[in-house]
Formats: structure tokens, C-alpha cells, sequence
């Protein structure tokens, strides 16, 4: 989506909003495909004093899987991005300014990027998950398996001098 923003370009103090939606769902991380449901964006380009700045938010309920226990659950994920607009390239090395094309800015573009580099690279169905069993892969979340806790076979000659007594 090509946003115009010529009416706030020289207009100080004024704002433009937008909202859109996003279709990710062909969007592939580690071979999964968790933006099943449409990304909200909405957001707004605005002049301060002469600078136009652009904020946008990109939220979503995310197909996630968690990377220890295995278990499916939905996550809740929104992400914020912001960059300035300017109408020409004065400093190429600076990514925070992106440079408008005939007054316009992919706005969808931007959010599409910002959501993709916004996305966790571990996922976990909560801080503290147990995750599996490495011997009996049952879910230790639910409980202790029966899989019987290893003896240090030093502790066990000990135990066994300690019951001789
Ligand atoms: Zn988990
Ligand atoms: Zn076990």
C-alpha cells in the first residue's frame, strides 16, 4: 500500500493516519507458517516542525509451537516500528530515514519487513517450561514421568555403606 504523504509534507504539526491489513500466511519461519490470521497495522505519519516521522503497529494471534515442549498454542504478537520520512537521500548509511517516492511510502512494505525481523526466534509456551522427557519424551509439564531418576553410582556404594551400619 502506497501511502501519500504530501498533505502533511509542509504542514507542521499536522498528522496522517492509516490502518491495513497484512496477509502473511505464506510468510515461512523454520519451516512453519505461524501468521495464519491477518496482521493489523495502523499507524501515522506526522510533522514535527518540519521532520515527518512514521510510526506504525503490526499485531497479530500468532500459530506458534513451542520449541521444548512441542505443544500448540496461539501467541499473542505486535510489533512497533518508526522511521523518519524525508524527500530525498542525504545520508545513505542512515536506515532510520527512508526516502519518499513521489511524496509516497510503501507503508505495507515497511510493515511487512518490520513484522518479519520483529519475530522471535525462540518460542516458548511460557518462561518456565519443562519441556520433554529426553528419555520417555513425555510432557513434564504435566507432571514427573516414571522414567527413575539416575543414581550416581558413587552415592549409591555410599548409601549401601551407610544402611550396613
Ligand atoms: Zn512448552
Ligand atoms: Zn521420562
Amino acid at each position: 500500500m502506497l501511502l501519500d504523504v504530501r498533505p502533511v509534507l509542509h504542514s507542521p504539526g499536522k498528522r496522517l493516519g492509516f490502518q491495513f491489513e497484512l496477509d502473511l500466511s505464506d510468510a515461512e519461519f523454520s519451516g512453519r507458517y505461524p501468521v495464519s490470521r491477518p496482521v493489523a497495522v495502523s499507524g501515522q505519519v506526522r510533522n514535527t516542525a518540519g521532520v515527518l516521522e512514521l510510526e506504525l503497529t503490526a499485531a497479530t494471534v500468532l500459530d506458534a509451537v513451542c520449541d521444548r515442549c512441542g505443544k500448540a498454542f496461539s501467541q499473542e504478537k505486535t510489533v512497533t516500528y518508526g522511521c523518519m520520512l524525508a524527500e530525498e537521500v542525504q545520508n545513505e548509511d542512515n536506515d532510520e530515514i527512508v526516502v519518499l517516492e513521489e511524496g509516497k511510502v510503501d507503508v505495507e512494505d515497511l510493515a511487512r519487513t518490520a513484522f518479519i525481523l520483529g519475530m522471535d526466534t525462540k518460542t516458548l509456551c511460557s518462561e518456565d517450561c519443562k519441556g520433554l522427557c529426553p528419555r520417555c519424551g513425555a510432557d513434564l509439564n504435566l507432571g514427573p514421568c516414571s522414567c527413575k531418576k539416575e543414581t550416581d553410582p558413587r552415592l549409591a556404594v555410599l548409601a549401601k555403606l551407610l544402611e550396613n551400619k
